[in-house]
């Protein structure tokens, strides 16, 4: 059958090391057993093999139907004994399709939560299901209960801080919708619940409804989409009780404010303003109704089925009153939204022959320069104007339609991202104020996993590298760990290997000839264009293994998890992300609070000689900022708090693309488990001694099927005696202390052995 063979070597070949990670050699089809087949369609199917001819095998599925494959291509099935196991790495075999019958079998039965080694596995039930009562808060506080649970790591995350005097952190990680934010909350309520007391708790549970009314949107993936990165440091005192907390963001995605997708929305705080604002503040803000304004317009959704936008408007409110910001404060944060709101509703006619524009004098615009406070004549020039530097002598140019629309929406993307900073900022003041720190911590990071769509732009190329760095972080953490253990137990480490991801990193950081150095060089060189950026890519990376050059402007990186093509269209626009002159000192003229503290910040962001300077830009005088190198700084931050600590990591999965319960689509897990390395970690295990038992264990397990007498032995000779009889080679076990550690895939002969006595 020729298909079958193809199938296979291409499997192989795309996907190295193979579905089946067990040496398949080890591996003999044998009549009556269990075995995965993988149908035409990429699904695997359980098998019985009816008959071994040679180097064929008869099977039969449970629907009756039987036919003949290569034996070769078959993997072996787990005993049912194994079926729905806790951790994957006690399955006998490990192989793709024991690894998603496993999960399946979970989650078919509510158990949405199941371990890979230390890495606990969470897929999104899009149900509720009852596991987070108070039984089961005492439960494994009082370690009544074992299963797999986000409550349990949250609860050795603490004990391990006060134990071990480490601090600690909770990677969560997944695709859009996958359920990391939920399960962040849930960890979080844990903590509070557990280890609060000073009332700091309640406020720091507040800061969710806060940060994502302002910070995410109803994409097409998720009604809740976190449109920026996360991580919040939870503070214990000497006691062990929560002190405080400070939050720190990444990469709020502000082109969201001013434009987005169809069937998708803007950020939820314009809807939650327009639908929940009383009718005094209404007429203080000019505000309508939320299809009044444009930028809410274009994407011809404004509800989501089963949220009630004003009432979350007041719980936003009430949070805000929790984290101490004042009245005031919130009428002047919705004076910001309102300003944004009007912002993309000035329209600009043309004044000459050379289509230079200048704004409409309306409502809009009056609305807009009384909300922020400031002259409607300096806000006509600030969008119709630019001021230039050339050879030490000012001059002003007037700009065209299009230049004076991405002047508007710069200032409405710049306005909105800085009172979402402001925000923070207030947060963690009010979280930290007046508390002493110990420095014991746990830090809970939400961040959004690794990305590959049809079009990759800049936004994926941050995503992805970010995620490869925390993957390596992954890596490592694990690998320590497991190291060990095999320490601890005596065990030979040389005999272990663990794959790493360093090439495609100094991909990224090489200096000065990565894609980041090259990125930032493109991005401050006046002529160049996303086609000279991606000639030069090509020029430069062509011979690292990790880079594939592409036709036309677009370019291939070997993720660990995947090949992504990225389109460089639009890369050094928006790397640059210029924060104009003029916009600072337009906001910082303005006579309301915000506007001028936005000024201030940003002016003192691009001071900051870390992350960039004033440069000349073209002749024209620029605060330069390249999003990248921001971001770039952030993650190392990132990186060097998480090495500090000890990680535990939750891998969220996403079991189906139309959000409802119940439905498992093998393809899409599998991918998944692939991107979120999951199966790494497996295959990790794998290429250790992933299989271990205590010497009792073993030896009661498996002693009755020795030959000779063994009543009066201990259990390590009786265990050596079983190996020996068995003939299992010494390459694929080791003898530690107290444990035995198997290669994959010998427990199970042993276990067949076993059954068929
Ligand atoms: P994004 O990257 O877009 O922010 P996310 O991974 O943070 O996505 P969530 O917003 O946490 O995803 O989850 C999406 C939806 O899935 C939730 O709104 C909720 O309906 C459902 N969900 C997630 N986790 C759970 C859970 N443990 N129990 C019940 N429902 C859940
Ligand atoms: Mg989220």
């Amino acid at each position: 059958d020729k298909r079958h063979s193809v199938d296979d070597k291409d499997v192989n070949q795309s996907d190295s090391p193979s579905r089946g990670w067990d040496d398949i050699s080890v591996y003999n089809a044998k009549k009556k057993q269990h075995a995965w087949y993988q149908a035409p369609d990429g699904n695997w199917e359980l098998a019985k093999i009816i008959s071994v001819t040679g180097t064929e095998s008869l099977i039969s599925f449970s629907e009756g139907k039987v036919c003949k494959v290569p034996s070769d291509i078959l993997l072996p099935a787990n005993p049912e004994i194994l079926d729905g196991v806790d951790d994957l790495m006690q399955l006998s075999y490990l192989s793709e399709p024991s690894v998603l019958y496993n999960l399946q079998y979970r989650y078919d039965r509510d158990m949405i939560y199941s371990k890979a080694g230390a890495v606990l596995v969470a897929i999104n039930p899009f149900k509720n299901i009852p596991l987070y009562g108070k039984d089961y808060v005492e439960g494994y506080k009082r370690k009544k209960i074992g299963r797999p649970h986000v409550y349990a790591i949250a609860d050795i995350a603490i004990r391990e801080m006060i134990r071990d005097e480490v601090n600690q952190s909770i990677v969560i990680s997944g695709e859009s919708g996958a359920g990391k934010t939920e399960t962040a909350k849930i960890a979080m309520k844990y903590l509070a619940t557990v280890r609060g007391g000073s009332g700091i708790e309640y406020e720091i549970l507040k800061t969710n409804p806060i940060l994502e009314g302002f910070g995410n949107a109803k994409t097409s993936r998720n009604d809740n989409s976190s449109r920026f990165g996360k991580l919040i440091d939870i503070h214990f005192s000497d006691i062990g009780k929560i002190s405080g907390a400070s939050i720190q963001t990444f990469l709020l995605e502000k082109s969201r404010v001013v434009q987005c997708g169809e069937g998708e929305r803007s950020y939820h705080s314009f809807y939650q303003l327009c639908a929940g604002a009383s009718p005094s503040l209404r007429e203080k803000l000019n505000l309508k109704n939320a299809h009044e304004y444009k930028y809410l317009q274009q994407s011809n959704c404004y509800t989501i089925f089963g949220v009630d936008d004003a009432e979350q408007f007041r719980i936003v409110m009430d949070a805000l009153d929790v984290v101490h910001v004042s009245k005031e404060d919130q009428e002047n944060v919705c004076q910001m939204l309102a300003a944004v709101l009007w912002l993309g509703n000035v329209t600009f006619s043309i004044v000459d022959d050379e289509n230079h524009v200048e704004p409409v004098i309306d409502e809009a615009l009056q609305t807009v320069a009384k909300l922020l406070g400031c002259q409607i004549k300096q806000l006509q020039l600030t969008l119709s104007t630019r001021e230039m530097k050339v050879r030490g002598e000012n001059f002003i140019k007037k700009l065209t339609l299009a230049q004076a629309i991405d002047a508007r929406d710069a200032l409405a993307k710049s306005i909105y991202s800085s009172l979402f900073d402001w925000l923070v900022e207030q947060i963690n003041k009010s979280l930290s104020a007046g508390k002493r720190r110990t420095g014991r911590s746990i830090s809970i990071l939400d961040i959004y996993g690794f990305e590959s769509f049809d079009v990759n732009s800049i936004e994926q190329f941050c995503i992805n590298y970010a995620n490869e760095r925390l993957q390596q972080h992954f890596n490592r953490h694990l690998f320590k760990l497991e190291q060990e253990e095999y320490i601890q137990d005596g065990i030979d480490w040389a005999k272990v290997d663990f794959e790493d991801n360093q090439a495609c990193l100094s991909l990224f950081e090489k200096k000065p000839l990565g894609l980041l150095s090259l990125l930032d060089e493109e991005t401050t060189f006046p002529k160049a264009t996303d086609l000279s950026f991606a000639n030069k890519l090509k020029q430069h990376l062509s011979s690292h293994p990790c880079f594939r050059g592409e036709r036309g402007k677009a370019f291939t990186v070997y993720h660990y998890a995947g090949e992504v093509t990225y389109d460089t269209t639009g890369f050094l626009e928006k790397n640059r992300d210029l924060l104009r002159i003029d916009s600072i000192q337009l906001l910082s003229s303005c006579t309301s609070e915000l506007p001028q503290i936005f000024a201030s910040n940003m002016l003192s962001q691009s001071e900051n000689p870390s992350v960039g300077s004033v440069k000349k830009l073209g002749g024209v005088d620029s605060q330069k900022l390249s999003v990248m190198s921001k971001f770039k700084g952030e993650l190392f931050q990132l990186i060097q708090c998480l090495g500090n600590t000890r990680s535990h990591f939750i891998r969220c999965i996403k079991p189906n693309n139309s959000h409802a319960p119940g439905i498992y689509d093998q393809q899409l897990v599998l991918q998944q488990l692939k991107c979120c390395g999951v199966l790494e970690v497996v295959r990790i295990s794998r290429s250790g001694f992933p299989t271990r038992m205590t010497h009792q264990k073993f030896a009661r397990r498996y002693g009755f099927l020795l030959l000779d007498n063994v009543a009066s032995r201990d259990p390590l000779s009786v265990s050596v005696a079983i190996l020996n009889q068995f003939g299992i080679l010494p390459e694929m076990y080791q003898v530690g202390y107290t444990k035995l550690f198997f290669r994959t895939g010998q427990i199970g002969k042993l276990e067949d052995t076993r059954n068929r006595t």
